[in-house]
């Protein structure tokens, strides 16, 4: 299976996939599935926001996952019954979108690194400015530890 980590905006080409939302909202005209399992959003409300630094915006939704640790396993395990061959994960974050930034500020990256380690032979493509990951030198100080 492969897993497309993409923006709302790139997603409107792949008609022919299934299609998911791992925001908290989805833009105008989009009614994907929600995945709320996925949603970046800190238990007491506070949203998860670019404010963040990297290394604590990757604490907190590491813990946002963990917690929804049995949902994400659920929704993986439907897909592989399904035999889904491929789909996308979508989110509002695009390079353009950001373009003060050097690296494109986007939990869909932490959630392709997430599956990764639960379900090691799922493919993965970062796209729409994700191939750029900021996130490297934490998860690289984190492969040391192992
Ligand atoms: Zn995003």
């Amino acid at each position: 299976m492969k897993i497309l980590l993409t923006s709302f905006q790139h997603s409107k080409i792949l008609t022919t996939i299934s299609r998911f939302s791992v925001a908290r909202w989805q833009p105008k005209g989009f009614s994907y599935p929600k995945l709320y399992c996925f949603s970046p959003r800190v238990t007491g409300g506070m949203d998860l926001t670019t404010e963040f630094s990297p290394k604590d915006y990757k604490t907190f939704y590491d813990e946002i996952l963990e917690d929804n640790r049995n949902e994400i396993k659920e929704f993986m395990m439907e897909q592989f019954e399904l035999a889904t061959p491929i789909l996308a994960l979508c989110c509002w974050c695009n390079s353009s979108r950001q373009k003060d930034r050097e690296h494109l500020y986007c939990h869909t990256i932490l959630i392709g690194h997430y599956i990764k380690k639960q379900f090691p032979y799922v493919e993965f493509n970062y796209c729409d400015g994700r191939d750029k990951d900021w996130f490297a030198d934490i998860f690289l100080g984190e492969e040391d530890n192992e």
